[in-house]
């Protein structure tokens, strides 16, 4: 099966495995831990923060962040397809009396101007608007990047208002390959910003936060609380250094491999691409006059041994990554385009 549903579905390579089982290691809690102190302090210097802090998942780096910049009653904005505000059991509101904002953006990418409508009036009877939340690359929106002016009047729109900045960078090393800007650049004046180890860096677990000081201080206390906080973590940090060294630079090749799979698709009457060109690992779909229910085209592609994901009813998302070649990035395209075609086919013909 070539499995475009996620890049998360890697596996260690052998050389990450053998990073793994050479790490030195030590407890994590006490600060004992050389090799995850070695990549937290690694990922701060490439995203021009102070410090930065191992955590299980990239879900936890949203909810530690949440829970350290807001306090309950407050509300945090981001855009409506935002992992945070859909895909992470409502954490923010469960664990931290936070309550979400959202903004209808095309491709995940708010203006100011849509920010300085959501940010409330400090009243008696408003939420306080604490926290705005971007997410570089976005994921459900398509794969689609912030410029960086995009994200600075955002940041700026936020600041003047007074709220805490946020990036969510679970893929910000897809937007850095993809334009050549740096992460720091991307992170200057944010508050907190972190990385996902476990997507297209390809390693088991773990994803890293990133502030300054204080707020990672702060970040630790919910790390211990939520059970966050291991013992020997530098087992995972070393798959992590291993990806930095190793994995960054390649994900051209799965930008590559997506633009690949949009050059065989793209002329495909059956199927509309949102955003019309992929320009990191994500192609987000749709089908045309919405005549291919998603559900049924997710199966007859797994029936091919293609697997994709159905977003909703409307939107089928296809990721590359480190474990899909060029070869079978080819392959899986001519599946993804029989199968739209057929079923297409089929549907209009019932008509
Ligand atoms: C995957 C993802 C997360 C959550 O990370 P996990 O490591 O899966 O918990 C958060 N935000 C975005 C944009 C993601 O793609």
């Amino acid at each position: 099966m070539i499995d475009l549903y996620s890049d998360t579905k890697t596996l260690p390579t052998l050389a990450m495995r053998r990073a793994m089982h050479d790490a030195v290691l030590g407890d994590e809690q006490a600060d004992e831990d050389p090799t995850t102190l070695a990549l937290c302090e690694r990922m701060a210097e490439i995203l021009g923060m102070e410090r930065g802090v191992l955590l299980p998942s990239g879900t936890m780096c949203n909810l530690v962040a949440i829970l350290t910049h807001a306090r309950p009653g407050d509300e945090l904005i981001c855009d409506h397809n935002a992992h945070v505000a859909n895909t992470e059991a409502g954490g923010a509101a469960a664990l931290g009396g936070v309550g979400t904002r959202t903004i209808v953006s095309p491709h995940g990418i708010f203006s100011a101007a849509q920010l300085a409508n959501a940010i409330r009036e400090p009243s008696r009877t408003a939420p306080r608007s604490s926290l705005v939340c971007v997410e570089q690359s976005t994921n459900f929106s398509g794969g689609a990047v912030w410029t960086l002016p995009e994200m600075q009047s955002v940041r700026d729109s936020a600041r003047s208002r007074g709220l805490r900045c946020h990036v969510d960078g679970a893929r910000l090393f897809n937007a850095t390959t993809a334009t050549g800007i740096t992460a720091s650049a991307y992170c200057a004046g944010w508050d907190s910003a972190w990385v996902d180890l476990s997507k297209g860096l390809g390693c088991p677990a773990g994803a890293v936060l990133c502030g300054d000081a204080p707020f990672i201080e702060a970040a630790w206390q919910w790390k211990y609380r939520l059970g966050g906080a291991m013992r020997q973590s530098g087992v995972l940090a070393a798959a992590g250094l291993y990806a930095l060294d190793h994995h960054v630079n390649r994900l051209e090749d799965d930008h590559a491999n997506a633009q690949t799979i949009w050059e065989h698709l793209k002329d495909c009457t059956a199927i509309e691409f949102d955003p019309g060109k992929p320009v990191t690992n994500i192609l987000r779909f749709s089908f045309t006059d919405s005549i291919v229910r998603t559900a049924d085209y997710v199966a007859a592609c797994m029936a091919e041994g293609v697997r994709v994901r159905a977003i909703d009813e409307r939107y089928v998302r296809a990721m590359t990554h480190i474990d899909v070649t060029k070869a079978a990035a080819v392959q899986a395209a001519q599946v993804l385009r029989s199968v739209a075609e057929r079923l297409a086919a089929v549907r209009s013909s019932r008509h």
